[in-house]
């Protein structure tokens, strides 16, 4: 009997190779031959953490607010979640290994850049006592067109790090227009409605929630979460993200 030189699975293979080029070395620059994020990266990444940021949003500013912790935003408007804290702002290589995860399917950089969030919190009283992590979710549409919810990916690896247990409490009901396509008013708005609490309430009420996410850009996603956690009966409701916009935001005014 003559074998046939190339298997059905051997020609099928080197199509998928063809359509989906096999990751090659960091997920974020490249180099190297190992599929993790390489040393240089790494220290990148650190260079950018422990930046001056707003108590309550946690977002970051090149300015110095002489009197006061809070950004001028937070002096006046009052958020449903108590705090909010990112490990760097959104930009270079943190915006990079942010949309590498989110967009290039790069799944392994869940791993460091959760540990990098755990890190940011991990003196943080308020953090490391809190009961659960809870995740932002996706649309089912959208959870099977990316094939895996990044901010679940992000709470699993700072549950495990905090030893605090992830619970995905939240589901998301109503697909809401991408925000990055938004001006900061519509932005504000989109996602009224867009959660809903799934499961048992006895999980939410009188706990400490984190709400664990990517990125936080007006704090709309942030502020729905935590309206729906409150109506469970939350006590308190914190947010933590990868990065966080600077203030002003770079949103277009309306
Ligand atoms: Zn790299
Ligand atoms: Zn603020």
């Amino acid at each position: 009997m003559v074998r046939p030189v190339f298997s059905l699975r051997d020609v099928w293979s080197a199509l998928v190779d063809l359509v989906f080029p096999r990751a090659r070395g960091c997920p974020v620059c490249g180099a190297g031959e190992e599929p993790e994020l390489c040393l240089a990266c790494r220290e990148a990444i650190r260079a950018l953490s422990g930046q001056r940021h707003c108590n309550w949003c946690g977002r970051f500013t090149r300015n110095l607010w002489a009197h006061t912790p809070y950004c001028p935003d937070c002096r006046t408007a009052q958020w449903p979640f108590d705090r909010c804290r990112a490990y760097g702002p959104y930009e270079g290589v943190l915006r990079d290994a942010v949309h590498r995860l989110k967009y290039g399917g790069a799944r392994e950089l869940a791993r460091p850049l959760g540990e990098f969030m755990a890190r940011a919190v991990r003196e943080h009283v308020a953090y490391y006592t809190a009961d659960i992590l809870v995740p932002v979710p996706l649309t089912e549409e959208d959870f099977m067109r990316r094939g895996f919810n990044q901010a679940a990916l992000l709470a699993n690896v700072v549950s495990r790090e905090l030893g605090i247990p992830t619970r995905a409490v939240l589901a998301k009901v109503r697909r809401t227009p991408a925000q990055a396509g938004l001006a900061r008013a519509a932005r504000l708005t989109n996602l009224s409605g867009a959660f809903a609490l799934v499961g048992d309430e006895a999980v939410v009420r009188g706990r400490a929630v984190v709400v664990v996410d990517d990125v936080f850009t007006t704090g709309s996603t942030l502020s729905e979460a935590a309206r729906v956690l409150r109506a469970a009966g939350a006590e308190r409701v914190l947010g933590l993200v990868f990065v966080a916009g600077r203030y002003p935001n770079l949103a277009p005014k309306s």
